[in-house]
């Protein structure tokens, strides 16, 4: 289990005992909004969501990125992408799943708010592909073992998959955040795109805990942790977290 790079940093905040840190600054449960878990991954929403549905898978231990997955967590996280996926159909009618990674490298790369490996889901296809080539950085053909050895060669990388096909995009030298806006860019689209990108609330620290966002979170567990119910039936977790609501 421990590889070098499993040393979980105490000012990790997707690391007891920070994890739930954000949320509550924002006032959001924590815990709580733990739609799913297993061994491996927490399944939450993201604490300043860019859209309805967007939520955050993270490893319960401590790991740099997906590149750093071995064989075994890299199958376990296609699998909570699926579930995922059938979720998004029962809450949103839509059976497309965005799913983006800033794949860190080293501290930071790739745009990377937080060096903890998770992946970034979303309802839908916006387009983030063709935004993110647009800014000059094409896309390869992605799986475990081409993020792995970007990885294990020192390169962050971007990771999208979008209408079924996932791609790695150079991750080096992009600006903080940089998927997070090349979403925002994508779902706003037309001539509005730079006026409502230019008050940056695509960085999640601008807008987690303002009331639109923290209505978008607590609209997102809502409707998830139905589709949860639904599709899992109800859980005796999740019946004890609903009694705290
Ligand atoms: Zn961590
Ligand atoms: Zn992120």
């Amino acid at each position: 289990m421990a590889e070098p790079s499993a040393q979980p940093g105490r000012e990790c905040v997707l690391c007891p005992p920070l994890r739930f840190r954000i949320n509550a600054m924002a006032h959001l449960p924590g815990e709580a909004s733990v739609l799913a878990r297993d061994r491996d991954f927490l399944l939450m929403p993201d604490v300043a969501p860019l859209a309805d549905g967007h939520l955050l898978l993270v490893t319960r231990e401590h790991r740099q990125c997906a590149g750093d997955f071995d064989e075994r967590l890299w199958d376990r996280a296609l699998r909570w992408r699926d579930r995922v996926a059938r979720l998004y159909l029962h809450a949103y009618g839509t059976g497309e799943l965005l799913l983006f990674e800033h794949g860190p490298a080293l501290s930071q790369g790739g745009g990377a708010c937080i060096d903890h490996a998770h992946w970034h889901f979303l309802p839908g296809a916006p387009g983030v592909r063709a935004v993110v080539e647009e800014q000059g950085l094409p896309g390869a053909p992605a799986g475990h073992a081409a993020l792995r050895a970007r990885f294990r060669t020192g390169r962050s990388y971007l990771l999208i998959e979008e209408r079924g096909t996932a791609t790695v995009h150079p991750g080096d030298g992009v600006r903080g955040q940089f998927l997070r806006w090349a979403v925002a860019a994508a779902l706003d689209g037309g001539p509005e795109r730079e006026t409502a990108l230019a008050g940056g609330t695509w960085r999640w620290q601008q807008t987690f805990g303002l009331p639109d966002s923290r209505r978008r979170f607590l609209r997102t567990l809502r409707a998830l942790r139905r589709a949860v119910s639904a599709l899992d039936g109800p859980s005796p977790r999740d019946q004890r977290d609903d009694s705290h609501q």
